[in-house]
Formats: structure tokens, sequence, C-alpha cells
């Protein structure tokens, strides 16, 4: 029979009782013949307490250093805790199981505490356990680094500890258990008319997950679309004998219908900043933009305009509202260097992107999100493309309601009950 991995989020292991009604599924599995490998967040809001905790205890540091490791150890015990306990509700069914912890996989990350990366997993012990009948329940998000540390794999990690597991044991699939009971035409909480899409493309998804839909961590879906791991996002309050269909990101060649646009991904944690008056000379660009890398500041839409200056232009450019302080200080420092004259800097502001793969092969894609925007009145601040995606920048107040306007616009309202199969 063959190996699979199940992975269940916070909110799918919030309590005893929900990792009771966890256990079911995973049992479901175990009992079809399957060789089965769970892996587990932290309950609901843990990771968010355990984080304030250690802010509390001390700010940690923008550069590595020894909070970084203390943070890793403080927030990686939110999955340790429930690693044991559906361990320990496995075996009171009867079950033969057991709790791995990151550093007895070991899963091997690299040394960038707090947002580590996995270096290598030697899944030889794993897969002989589970082949030999035995549940693992191997706790999300945490590795072991370099200095024989724990480290993390920064917030949502747990879906990449679950596809990088299923990578590493040869899993036939890796089915993501969350509260929703698939992919969605735009996040579901935001209207009413999302549609769930039976498949979607590992290129789509990426996007959707770099453009901030919170479903998967963008890393996790690197890794299936790099393994070829077939992921599966189902949900884990559907009854255990009577499983959903949920989404299954595939190969685009798996996908028969190619909708031009198949996601509206809105992204509320961003911030602008503007410099203003900047000499309109070569080299200035790379003098900001080198400062802010050094930082480890990570940067997205980049707008150069004439100033009304003379020999001047005014730069702007998108980061994570987190990277914003930082951002600001770093360039207040440079002010003297770069020669500009002013920094503005502007938190309620919010990206939308619309995604599709038939956005390749067809024209207007542009053009209809623009006239869409321009009816309800909404200002667009920046503009950025790819080859399957449009995002624009816009207030944050009018987010949802362009979200709403933009899923109308491309006839996702219109879809079925599944928008794709
Ligand atoms: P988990 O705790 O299981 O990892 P997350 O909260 O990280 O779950 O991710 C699931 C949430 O992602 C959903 O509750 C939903 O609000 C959000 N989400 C955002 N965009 C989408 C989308 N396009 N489709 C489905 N869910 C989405
Ligand atoms: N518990 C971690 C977080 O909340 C990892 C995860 O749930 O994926 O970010
Ligand atoms: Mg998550």
């Amino acid at each position: 029979m063959a190996r699979i991995v199940m992975k269940f989020g916070g909110t799918s292991v919030a309590n005893l009782d929900r990792i009771r009604a966890v256990a079911a599924i995973v049992r479901r599995e175990v009992d079809a013949g399957h060789s089965v490998a769970v892996v587990v967040s932290a309950m609901a809001g843990e990771t968010n307490r355990l984080v304030s905790l250690c802010q509390e205890a001390g700010e940690p540091a923008p550069a590595l250093d020894a909070r970084d490791v203390e943070y890793d150890a403080v927030v990686a015990s939110g999955e340790q805790v429930t690693s044991g306990l559906l361990a320990l509700v496995m075996q009171n069914l009867g079950y033969r199981a057991r709790s791995w912890l990151g550093w007895q996989i070991p899963l091997n990350t690299d040394m960038a505490h707090g947002k580590a990366r996995i270096a290598d997993i030697d899944g030889g012990a794993l897969g002989e356990a589970i082949d030999n009948g035995e549940i693992a329940v191997c706790a999300g998000f945490q590795g072991v680094a370099p200095d024989k540390r724990i480290a993390t794999l920064g917030r949502g990690g747990s879906d990449t500890s679950a596809v990088a597991l299923a990578a590493a044991v040869g899993a036939e699939r890796c089915d993501i258990y969350t509260d929703v009971d698939g992919v969605y035409t735009t996040d579901p909480r935001l209207t009413k008319q999302a549609r769930r899409i039976g498949k979607i493309s590992f290129e789509e998804m990426l996007e959707m997950a770099s453009l901030g839909a919170k479903v998967l961590q963008t890393r996790s879906v690197e890794l299936a679309m790099r393994y070829k791991v077939p992921v599966r996002v189902l949900s884990s309050f559907d009854p255990p004998d009577a499983p959903g269909p949920g989404t299954l990101i595939c190969d685009e060649d798996d996908i028969v219908e190619e909708n031009i646009v198949t996601t509206v991904t809105p992204d509320f944690n961003e911030a602008s900043v503007t410099i203003l008056s900047v000499p309109d000379e070569p080299g200035r660009a790379a003098g900001i933009f080198i400062a802010l890398a050094a930082a480890n500041i990570n940067i997205d839409m980049i707008v150069q305009s004439p100033s009304r200056n003379q020999g001047f232009a005014n730069i702007s450019f998108t980061t994570k509202e987190g990277d914003l302080d930082q951002a600001m200080k770093v360039l207040s420092d440079e002010q003297q260097n770069i020669g500009f004259k002013a920094l503005q800097s502007d938190r309620n502001v919010a990206k939308v992107s619309v995604i599709g793969l038939g956005m390749r092969s067809h024209a207007g894609v542009a053009a209809t999100m623009f006239r869409t925007l321009a009816e309800k009145g909404i200002n667009i601040q920046n503009i950025s493309t790819s080859e399957i995606k449009i995002s624009v920048l816009i207030n944050a107040d009018a987010a949802e309601y362009a979200v709403r306007a933009l899923h109308d616009a491309y006839g996702l309202d219109d879809l079925g009950q599944a928008a794709r199969s």
C-alpha cells in the first residue's frame, strides 16, 4: 500500500476534541492499509501566544543573534505538544503511534533561525517506521540547524514540513487538511461568491501563495513543484467517512479547462515607501536597493517617476508591513549618501492580484482589471505584472470591495459549485 503524508493545521488541532476528530481521519487511512506520517501544527493561536511572550521577554534583534535561537526554542514548543497529544490519542485507540520532533527525524535546516530553510531530510528511519505499521506523528514547523539548536521554518511552515517529508519518504501524495474544504477563487472569508477550485496548477498556486493567500506557505508549493509531490487541500471538518474532493494541486498538463483568471488574491500585509527627489543619475537607485538588501528587506513593486524638481526623480516601492520600520531606518541612515530630500510611508495599502494560466494567451486581462477598478472609483497607486498575474496597489480600505468587483468582472461569481475540474 501507499505511503502518504497528512498535515493538520492549527484550527484542526485546536483542542482535544479536534485532535480526536483528526485521529478519526488518520485511522481511516491507516485502516485502508496505508503507511502514514502525520504532520501537525500547534493548536490555533498558540504560536501567536508564544511569539508575544518572546517579544515581551526581549525584542529579537534584526540580525541573527542568540535571541533568534531562543525564539525558535520557544515557538517550536507548540508543535511538540500537539504531536505528543495526537500520538497519545492514537495509542488510546489501539494503534501504534509515536511523536517525532524535527531533530529526531532528522529534518536539517540552514542557520537562518526564525525563518530557516530545509537543507536536507533523512527520511530513512521515518519511512521504515511507517512501513512497519507505526503512525509517525511529526511536529511541523521545526528542524535542527547546523549549530544543533532547534530552528523554525517561518510562519505557516508546517505546510513546508509536510511537503518536504512527503518528498523525503517518496509519498504518493501529501494531504493538507485545514479549515476550508479546498483552495478557493478568492479567500472565502471575504465573499460568499468564492468558489472551490477542483484543480489548480503548481504555478498558479505558487503565485497565489507568494501574493498573500495564506492557505499554503510559498515554500511548500515550491517544494511540491520541484519534487512533483501531488498535494491536496482538504477540510478536517468533513466527516471522516465522507471526505470532500478538496483541491488537487498538480501539473498544468493535468488541467483541461484553462481559466483566464483563476483567482483574485488580496494581501493586506503591505506597506509603501516613497523616496522624494532622488538625484536622477546612475547609481542612486542602486545605492537605495543595495542598502535595503543588506538589511535583508524584501521589496516589490518599484516605480520611478520624474519629480517636479528638474534633475530629480521620486522612487516608490512596497515592502511587508513588518519590515517597514526597519526599511525607513535604513533609508534615513543613508539619506546623506544617496542625497534624496524626503521619505514618506503608508501602511494603509493593500495589493490585489489576479492570477491565471490563461493570461498567457488572452489579451485584455489588464484592461478589464483597470476598467473595473475605475468604474468603482478605486485609484491604482502601483502596478506589477508577470506572465500569469497582474497586481495593483490600492488603498487598503477599498481592497475588499475591489476583490468582490474583480471576482465578478472575471466571471468567477458565475462558476458552478467547483470552479474547475
Ligand atoms: P492552517 O492553520 O490549517 O494552516 P491557515 O489559516 O494557514 O490554515 O490557512 C487557511 C486559511 O487560508 C483559510 O481559513 C482561509 O481564510 C485562508 N485563505 C486565503 N485565501 C484562500 C483561498 N484562495 N482559498 C482558500 N483559503 C484561503
Ligand atoms: N504553528 C506555526 C504557525 O502558526 C506553523 C504552522 O502552523 O504552519 O505559523
Ligand atoms: Mg497555515
